[in-house]
């Protein structure tokens, strides 16, 4: 007789771990099974080395607080920090409660900075630090553009740096790198030890709504193929690129109309432990034309596994899959009469995103040092080696205006009883993975949401609130989790 559960998890990334743990905390009673279909969990866009490891609080990412013609409007940044702020608290009441282990194994202070050179990017980063210093959140932040002062705070930028260039830099403390990779085993191996199943080489390959409203899940062994299924009652499709997959397979009708569009990067990376001993930060610039704001070039410090090196990146690529280990056949195989309108527009649409994409297939490794060099002068050819990223799977969507568009974002796709749900998207990702999954738990368990806010409250202490309208309450909640996490407020 097939086996019924309160929820499974597809998936074995950051977002299925973050849900899960939220669940297993609210609802200790529940029967949670995860399927993954590779050998182990975080081997997708979760892995280390699959992704950037910023901790994305909009501290030095120019695509959330953007020039246009008006004044600058510092709305999204500081929205983007106060998600943050709130996996900064739960994984902080994570730590006090013995589920993750020591912070540093995780999460390390490294101060963000932006980098911009040329009068019309200094003028508007001067700007941008005018706006954000007055913001609670944004407190620390500083500016420069003092060769002295930001060769104090990122030596590499500056040695050899050609004169009479106008560059300026700002840098917050504040700044984290997180591995993820090390977030989700912590996570998943807390949970295993409290009674949820999860069951790694297991493919789900359908999902079928059942009369009594449960969901029938239909999974593979990736390694015997032998098949099987189990019965539940919420399904979170955490599946990262493949997510779109298996929600178009569920038959919701909410799926209509979305395709996802994938992009691939690379990185530089040196582990040479007399460069990466000069460079301390991570410094985020402007994004050339044309290219998604999640490919802003960063020179960043990476902590893996208590060993520290810098990467360079991303350059873009094209795989037709939709995860790193996926199908070729992914692109194709999205395709059906309510989002092929919309795909197509999306590509019409979007010359420069095609032309920059075509410009970075043509970079090799001399022409990827020769962006590095922008930021660091003296970077030489041989001390960097390339490694390929994560994919990234950006959605692409029915517009009634625009009849298709690229959005940047994840979103959540939920049926309308909220007995299924997936996230689509990629940023800004894993940083923000816990105000998703609350947003998630209250669309989709209305019932039971309030009633889990006390329990919220003691895991996420401001949950509710708006840190920045509250320099007092800002003040004491970040000095409160950097104490717990080991970085700075
Ligand atoms: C190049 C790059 C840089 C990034 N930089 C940052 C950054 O600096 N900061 C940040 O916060 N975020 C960053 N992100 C985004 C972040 O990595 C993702 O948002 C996050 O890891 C997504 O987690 P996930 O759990 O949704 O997906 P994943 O980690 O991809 O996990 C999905 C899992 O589902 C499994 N799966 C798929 N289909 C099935 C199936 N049918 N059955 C069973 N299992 C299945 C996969 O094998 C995989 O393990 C970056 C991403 C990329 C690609």
């Amino acid at each position: 007789m097939t086996e019924t559960v309160d929820v499974v998890l597809i998936g074995g990334g950051i977002m299925s771990a973050t849900l899960g743990t939220l669940l297993h905390q609210l609802q200790p009673e529940w029967k949670i099974v995860a399927f993954e279909r590779l050998s182990d969990v975080a081997q997708e866009s979760s892995n280390p080395w699959n992704n950037a490891g910023t901790g994305h609080a909009a501290l030095c990412e120019l695509n959330y607080m953007p020039q246009g013609d008006g004044p600058l409007d510092p709305a999204k940044a500081v929205s983007i920090n106060e998600q943050f702020q709130q996996s900064r608290q739960f994984w902080s009441s994570l730590v006090d409660k013995g589920v993750l282990d020591a912070p540093s194994t995780f999460i390390n202070a490294t101060p963000h900075m932006t980098f911009v050179r040329g009068e019309k990017d200094v003028a508007y980063l001067k700007d941008r630090y005018e706006v954000l210093k007055k913001q609670p959140l944004f407190a620390g932040i500083e500016y420069s553009e003092d060769s002295r002062v930001i060769n104090t705070w990122a030596p590499l930028l500056m040695q050899q740096r050609r004169k009479g260039e106008p560059f300026a830099a700002t840098r917050v403390p504040a700044g984290t790198d997180v591995d993820f990779g090390a977030l989700t085993h912590q996570l998943f191996d807390h949970l295993t030890s409290s009674g949820v199943s999860l069951r790694t080489n297991h493919e789900v390959r359908s999902l079928k709504k059942q009369k009594d409203g449960t969901w029938l899940v239909k999974y593979r062994h990736s390694l015997g193929r032998t098949p099987g299924d189990v019965k539940a009652r919420f399904v979170f499709v955490g599946a990262g690129g493949w997510a779109l997959k298996l929600l178009q397979r569920s038959g919701i009708p909410e799926i209509k109309g979305y395709g996802v569009f994938p992009i691939g990067g690379q990185f530089l990376k040196t582990s040479d432990p007399k460069i990466v001993a000069q460079h301390q930060a991570k410094v985020y610039s402007q994004a050339s034309v044309g290219a998604p704001p999640m490919s802003v070039p960063h020179l960043d410090t990476r902590v893996v596994g208590g060993e520290a090196s810098l990467m360079f990146g991303p350059f873009a690529t094209f795989s037709p899959k939709f995860l790193k280990q996926g199908s070729m056949l992914d692109i194709v195989s999205q395709v059906r009469p309510h989002n092929l309108v919309p795909m197509l527009q999306v590509a019409v649409k979007n010359p420069d995103l095609i032309t920059y994409l075509v410009g970075e297939l043509m970079k090799n490794h001399a022409k990827k040092v020769d962006s590095l060099r922008t930021f660091m002068p003296t970077a030489k050819d041989e001390d960097w080696t390339l490694i390929d990223a994560g994919q990234r799977a950006q959605v692409m969507k029915k517009d009634p205006k625009k009849g298709g568009v690229l959005q940047f974002g994840t979103e959540v796709v939920s049926a309308s009883d909220g007995s299924i749900a997936g996230l689509l998207g990629a940023s800004p990702g894993a940083s923000t993975a816990v105000p998703i999954m609350l947003g998630l738990l209250k669309k989709c368990f209305p019932n039971e949401f309030p009633s889990w806010e006390p329990e919220l409250r003691d895991l996420i202490p401001t949950f509710g609130m708006q840190l920045n309208t509250d320099a007092a309450l800002a003040e004491e909640s970040t000095a409160a989790t950097a104490a717990t996490l080991g970085i700075n407020r």
